[in-house]
């Protein structure tokens, strides 16, 4: 999100500067637009509000400003945080011969970790817009779940509850691709190898900002590095965001940071495993009261798992993954044979 008035003030004035010179300002426009929707993504209704005010407000006031963006004076984007979203980010805007990014990434090197992430229809639609390569790198190492049966399913009748058939038809209909799955290291590592080099720096922790006066930009803080200097920061550092925290005058982490807990608590398992109908079955979702169990096809002959049960906040919870096996099978007794066969099938050792 952009920091609350300068930056936005900032952008709109070069934006505009842009604008009335003639040129196309959709990238300056999209990247508000982005930041506005991001802003929006983690925070409550009336803080939208807020995000827009601002924007709208900044506009009118620095209509005539005189800063222009250009090949020569790009706009320079810093991104704290380097995940699947600040990566993605990142390689959309690097297309934008008037902008000029950087990437600050809190770890000293990237680490492969992490399950299948299932990407829809839509936003590969997306991706395939930003980057042709990217999508067909991805595509070499994607499983599509979105061509077969998905859906809610009667965990004791075993029965579809309710079948998401749209998901194929909307895709056939508007030429997308069909939803699927793809390895977090592979995502990451292809994410990775798309952006330009030298956009990326790791080690550096981002701890704070400082909106500079005269719509001079923002001040970017690092933990024990340099500070520097650019015209927008986009806080992308993840669910506990030390950006946001300070934005929004909030906790970084806990009941003060706006991010609540949700009530369940989720345990995870991958296994070779080939149901009866694995050949027809992208993922379903069994659901019964106040807990809800999801497989899916993740490729390579591999089901993975998800299991979700309502759960007191601060309640205890098994630690080591044997009793967390045990836990999930005594949680879901009684439900399909499928899900049952699919618990015993995956080793202890593994569940999360
Ligand atoms: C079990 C599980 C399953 C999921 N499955 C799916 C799925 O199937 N499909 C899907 O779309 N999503 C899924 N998600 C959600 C998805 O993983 C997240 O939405 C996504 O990772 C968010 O990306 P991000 O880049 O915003 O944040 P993150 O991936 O959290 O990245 C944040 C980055 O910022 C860095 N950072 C943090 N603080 C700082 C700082 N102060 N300075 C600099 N860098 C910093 C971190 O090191 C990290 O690299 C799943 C999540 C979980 C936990």
């Amino acid at each position: 999100a952009a920091t609350r008035h300068a930056v936005a003030s900032r952008v709109t004035a070069r934006a505009s500067a842009k604008a009335s010179s003639g040129a196309t300002s959709s990238s300056v426009a999209a990247l508000m637009a982005g930041a506005a929707a991001s802003g929006a993504f983690a925070l409550s209704g009336n803080r939208r509000g807020k995000v827009s005010r601002t924007f709208r407000s900044s506009r009118v006031k620095l209509q005539a400003g005189n800063l222009e963006i250009s090949e020569e004076n790009p706009l320079h984007v810093i991104i704290a945080g380097g995940g699947v979203g600040g990566l993605m980010l990142a390689k959309a805007l690097s297309k934008e011969p008037t902008m000029k990014c950087t990437i600050f990434e809190q770890t000293n090197q990237f680490a492969r970790f992490g399950g299948p992430i299932q990407i829809a229809s839509n936003a590969l639609s997306v991706i395939r817009d930003i980057d042709e390569t990217l999508f067909n790198n991805l595509m070499d190492k994607f499983t599509f779940t979105g061509c077969r049966q998905n859906g809610l399913v009667d965990p004791l009748r075993n029965e579809w509850y309710c079948p998401f058939d749209a998901m194929k038809t909307s895709a056939d209909h508007f030429e997308l691709p069909y939803t699927g799955v793809v390895d977090r290291p592979d995502l990451q590592e292809i994410l990775l190898n798309a952006i330009p080099e030298g956009m990326l720096q790791n080690s550096q922790k981002v701890s704070g900002y400082e909106v500079l006066p005269d719509y001079a930009g923002v001040k970017v803080q690092t933990k024990g590095g340099e500070d520097a200097v650019c015209d927008v920061l986009i806080g992308n550092d993840g669910i506990w965001s030390a950006i946001r925290a300070q934005m929004w005058d909030e906790d970084q982490k806990g009941p003060g940071s706006g991010c609540t807990y949700s009530g369940y608590i989720v345990f995870a398992g991958e296994t070779i495993y080939k149901p009866d109908d694995y050949f027809d079955v992208g993922y379903k979702v069994y659901m019964g009261p106040k807990r809800y169990f999801v497989t899916s096809d993740v490729g390579r002959g591999r089901i993975q798992w998800y299991a979700f049960v309502a759960v007191g906040e601060g309640e205890q919870v098994p630690r080591s993954p044997r009793e967390k096996k045990d836990y999930v099978k005594a949680a879901f007794q009684g439900w399909s044979q499928q899900v049952q066969d699919l618990l015993e099938a995956t080793p202890s050792d593994t569940v999360e």
